[in-house]
């Protein structure tokens, strides 16, 4: 029935006012009001059209309308449907794309303050005021680099005095070693010891996926950093940025370059005596652009690695600081059993062993837990849920007393600490060796009688159960490299003799991404294969002989750790010097 209205016979025309009288008589039936007609139906039948003016009289003849019971309907939208469709889907968004351009134009101009955010450099910044103080005393160790950065300190608190004296002061320092060694907090350290503003910002928040964001970014970092100078300007993990250009793996390398060219152009504008000194961290100086170590921006570097024992020993004594420790625990005995450790490390480890005392329902920390958290961070949570069988356990006994007996016997392998047959990580049990001090020179023969110790595991395996395991692989594979780098890098070998074979690229502190150049030939590299396999040959007899004439001591071993499942070095210690030292006689 819509729009059934048949205007072709006998319609009538009426006035406005006509059609309001007939309305408020009642004798219209029902009507359509269209954009300036009104078409309707009289109760006896009659037809009708109307003209009138929608903008004046709209509102009240829908009350008129009503007031009378006709039945209307509006024949169009005010609007049709094709223009509402033509505004709603065309012309909206044309408006909103024009706005949202020109915000984004004046974006991209520098130093615009209410731009987008996502221009801002999204630089932390830390005012003196709200500094979390951190002072060269929060950072253990590190004392060389610490004593050049203190050089950097005293021009932060004192600018003049540089610029009356015409010193010319370096304008980026760059600070790289590998992760958790406390580069950044150092560089807080910085900020801290002179107290003045620290604007902190890492390298991976440049790159965005808008091009052009991350240039502007470093641009509204340095405009912030003038205005606030003397300040420190810390670019943490530049290497997110930094990396040397044209070397993109895929797309998106553009964007990385036009902001790393922009930090380069921002270093070479200012003039270093304005006061803004701009530290930069990374874990991987060797993929830096050259272009970022160039005399006037980055030309002052400060390695920043592992802490040795004595600095180990500080950390240790930094973050026990806020921690009741028992009177049984000795940190100097926790420095000596960690080395590689990094300050991360360390803090990590105290806090394990905090985590684990409270745990427990502890009020103070004890030695215990600080040598269960020493083994979770070398070697994963304890999994006591796993199941053995006998027959493994047995193997796995075995095999760990094989590698703690060899390491024992031999002079220069380095002291055994602790066996256990419990899983560990993803070992199923471990022997843990390290030496008494940090040692930074390895004889030929330390490292002879540690890849012994490495192929004992599988030599007891096979001379108890004339068989091998998959559980020595690990074991092999270190043995393995170890014997190829003494022939091959460390001139070793006396067939082959002191010189090193095939080049490494990389970085060796970080044992990543080492590529090797062959620059020898075939005959060079079947001697390699012989010499290498002839240190493993004579390693594992001598690991295999050594066993079978101590038999006895081997069984002990095992007997004790298969009750015990772990033992520690006093307890293996004791159990071997029984008998007397005849070991000694079955060397060289
Ligand atoms: P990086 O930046 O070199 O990766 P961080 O500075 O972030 O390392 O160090 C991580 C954490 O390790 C620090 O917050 C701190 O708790 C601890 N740490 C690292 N080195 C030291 C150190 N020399 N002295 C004290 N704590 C350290
Ligand atoms: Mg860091
Ligand atoms: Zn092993």
């Amino acid at each position: 029935m819509r729009g059934g209205l048949n205007y072709n016979i006998g319609v009538e025309k009426y006035s406005y006012s006509e059609f309001i009288e007939k309305v408020r008589r009642g004798e219209v039936l029902k009507c359509d009001i269209g954009r300036g007609e009104i078409t309707g139906e009289l109760k006896n039948g009659t037809r009708f059209t109307t003209h009138f003016i929608p903008e004046l009289t709209g509102p009240e003849l829908e009350k008129e309308l009503i007031k009378n019971g006709v039945r209307f309907n509006y024949k169009t939208p005010i609007l049709s449907e094709g223009w509402q469709n033509f505004l709603f889907y065309l012309v909206l968004p044309l408006i909103m794309l024009v706005i949202f351009w020109s915000l984004f134009i004046r974006g991209m101009q520098a130093g615009n303050r209410e731009a987008f955010t996502f221009a801002k450099s999204r630089a932390r910044k830390y005012s003196p005021a709200n500094i979390p103080k951190v002072t060269f005393n929060d950072v253990a160790g590190a004392d060389e680099a610490k004593q050049e950065l203190q050089e950097i300190v005293e021009f932060l608190k004192n600018p003049r005095k540089f610029q009356a004296l015409g010193a010319k002061i370096p304008k980026g320092v760059l600070l790289y070693g590998p992760p958790g060694c406390g580069k950044t907090l150092l560089a807080r350290a910085v900020a801290g010891e002179a107290n003045v503003p620290f604007f902190h910002i890492s390298g991976s928040e440049f790159v965005e996926m808008f091009v052009g964001v991350g240039a502007a970014r470093v641009r509204d970092l340095f405009e912030q950093a003038k205005a606030n100078a003397p300040c420190l300007v810390f670019i943490d993990e530049i290497d997110a940025v930094g990396r040397q250009r044209g070397t993109g793996l895929g797309g998106g390398h553009d964007e990385r370059e036009q902001t790393l060219n922009q930090i380069l152009a921002e270093m070479d504008g200012f003039d270093p005596n304005i006061g803004v000194i701009v530290l930069a961290a990374t874990n991987r100086p060797d993929v830096l652009d050259p272009a970022l170590l160039r005399p006037g921006r980055f030309d002052r570097r400060i390695v920043i690695d592992h802490p040795d024992l004595k600095g180990r020993l500080e950390i240790l004594k930094v973050h026990a600081r806020n921690k009741p420790l028992a009177e049984d625990v000795d940190l100097e005995m926790i420095a000596r059993r960690t080395p590689g450790f990094s300050g991360a490390d360390l803090a990590n480890l105290l806090n394990e062993a905090a985590l684990l005392a409270a745990r427990l329902g502890k009020d103070k920390i004890t030695m215990a837990e600080i040598e269960e958290a020493i083994e979770r961070v070398v070697a994963g949570p304890q999994r006591r849920s796993r199941v053995i069988s006998e027959k493994e356990k047995r193997l796995v006994a075995y095999h760990e007393s094989g590698h703690a007996l060899v390491a024992k016997m031999l002079p220069n392998a380095n002291p055994v600490h602790k066996i256990s047959i419990l899983p560990r990580g993803m070992a199923l049990g471990y022997t843990l060796q390290f030496p008494e001090q940090d040692k930074y020179l390895l004889t030929k023969s330390e490292l002879m009688d540690e890849i012994s110790a490495l192929l004992a595991g599988r030599a007891a395996e096979e001379l108890v159960f004339g068989e091998t395991t998959t559980g020595a692989q690990n074991d092999l594979q270190r043995a393995t490299d170890m014997a190829r780098r003494m022939v091959c890098e460390l001139g070793m070998s006396e067939k082959i003799g002191p010189i090193t074979l095939g080049r490494r690229h990389g970085n060796p502190f970080l044992g990543r991404d080492i590529f090797e150049d062959r620059n020898y030939s075939d005959e060079v590299a079947r001697l390699i294969d012989e010499e290498v396999k002839n240190i493993i040959e004579t390693n594992y007899k001598r690991a295999k002989e050594l066993l079978q004439n101590n038999r006895d001591k081997l069984e002990k071993l095992v007997q004790i750790l298969l009750q015990k499942e772990t033992l520690e070095k006093e307890e293996i210690d004791s159990l071997l010097s029984d008998g007397e030292n005849t070991e000694q006689s079955q060397l060289q």
